[in-house]
């Protein structure tokens, strides 16, 4: 047994996977540029990791939601163009323009921050200006938008500010055809074009998340930000699925088998007794339940892959393990138990976890615990420039190049 074996629990993250995304999603997006969403640790991937393989791929801009989360990619050592939208009144204005990291900014108030710790640092503030074009959420509204601009433009003349983004977010993108598509970009295109007449010089105009990136060339602009597709899970099944796309899968969730046994009929199991054994059978423990982020609402429903076949998380689900009815099988302790992964050996997905839990696949993968270590593979970019393409589906396991790094590969 190696190190990764006698885990508990993993996340693999599979980093070649992920370079290989990002450059199927700058092919989509040829012409534009590529941001990197690594916000919430990389959707639970790893920030920092991510973040460096995602740069190796050609992002050339990284986004957070938060700037504490811009300033630790920083702090790490990471370079080139940030940007993080997420602000509050009081936040870290200072230490993020002192970063060069680029802020979002929906609110006169915001602008005003930026401006001041532009003046207190002697630095300049490089601010994106933020439009709602229709999602109710961030953004500065259309009718505010003249507003927001003529003072960024005084900022910016003044040589405070410097305005290096026009942007927006979509509501309904992981809806094709939704009306409300249409009518964003239309009014994106409309104050883009304002703030342009006002002497804006914008260095990127951008508005597609990952299913516009998929679906909307017209989207596109200059910049395209991407999280969900760059981590190979689909923002919807309405998109299509990731292989519709060429993507793939770069988290794989597995356990180690805690206990198999003998169990007879009419047998309760977990909490509540929501499952009875029909018949005399085995039970399999999983070490992982919901403070783990293997979600509760999946009780009863959720897949897991051991000894080739797929079973059903039989009862509650737990904080810290749930247990599978193994129909009599028999494999040992130490077993793998595959939550999702790419499929290769006919795991569950993401997307069936989702289903399972009544969520989408954004929630299950930002949600896996920080009891979950991630084991990083493929970390080194392949050498011969291949794309990453070679290093995939050999079935020849993957070398093991950050945390609990092992020799050999993982037992299967
Ligand atoms: C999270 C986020 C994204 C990435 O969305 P995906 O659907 O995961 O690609 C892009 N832009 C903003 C503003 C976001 O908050």
């Amino acid at each position: 047994m190696n190190e990764t074996a006698s885990l508990r629990a993993r996340a693999e993250i599979d980093l070649a996977a992920l370079r290989a995304n990002v450059r199927a999603l700058r092919e989509r997006a040829a012409g534009a540029q590529l941001m990197a969403v690594v916000k919430s640790d990389a959707y639970g991937h790893g920030a920092v990791p991510c973040a460096r393989a995602a740069r190796e791929a050609g992002a050339t801009w990284l986004g957070t939601a938060t700037p504490q989360e811009a300033l630790a990619l920083r702090a790490a050592g990471i370079d080139g163009r940030i940007m993080c939208w997420l602000w509050t009144p009081g936040g870290p204005w200072r230490e993020a323009v002192e970063a060069g990291i680029d802020v979002s900014v929906s609110d006169l108030w915001a602008l005003r921050e930026a401006a001041g710790a532009a003046a207190a640092t002697g630095r300049t503030a490089r601010v994106q200006l933020k439009a709602d074009t229709g999602l109710g959420r961030s953004g500065c509204q259309p009718a505010d938008w003249p507003h927001l601009v003529a003072e960024a433009r005084e900022a910016e003349r003044s040589g405070l500010v410097r305005i290096t983004g026009l942007w927006s977010h979509f509501a309904c993108a992981d809806e094709p055809g939704h009306p409300s598509i249409a009518a964003q970009l239309a009014v994106f295109r409309d104050l883009v074009a304002h703030a342009e007449k006002e002497g804006v010089e914008p260095e990127v105009r951008h508005l597609a998340n990952s299913p516009a990136t998929l679906t909307l060339p017209e989207s596109h602009f200059d910049l395209v930000r991407t999280g969900i597709a760059m981590y190979g899970v689909s923002p919807s099944p309405e998109v299509g699925t990731p292989a519709d796309f060429g993507l793939r899968p770069v988290m794989t969730l597995a356990a180690s088998l805690a206990l198999v046994k003998d169990a007879p009929a009419g047998h309760g199991v977990s909490y509540g007794h929501h499952y009875v054994t029909p018949a005399e059978t085995t039970l399999g423990l999983v070490p992982l339940g919901y403070a783990d982020g293997v979600p509760r609402h999946a009780s009863g429903r959720g897949p897991v892959l051991i000894g080739g076949k797929v079973r059903t998380a039989a009862g509650r689900i737990a904080m810290d393990q749930f247990v599978v009815d193994l129909g009599g099988d028999r494999p040992e302790a130490g077993a793998d138990a595959v939550l999702f992964g790419p499929g290769d050996r006919g795991e569950p997905s993401v997307q069936d976890w989702a289903e399972a839990a009544g969520t989408i696949g954004y929630e299950i993968v930002t949600r896996i615990g920080v009891r979950v270590p991630r084991v990083y593979v493929n970390g080194a970019d392949d050498p011969d420039g291949t794309g990453g393409g070679a290093e995939r589906g050999t079935g020849a396991r993957p070398a093991r190049t950050q945390d609990h790094e092992t020799a050999g590969g993982v037992k299967r």
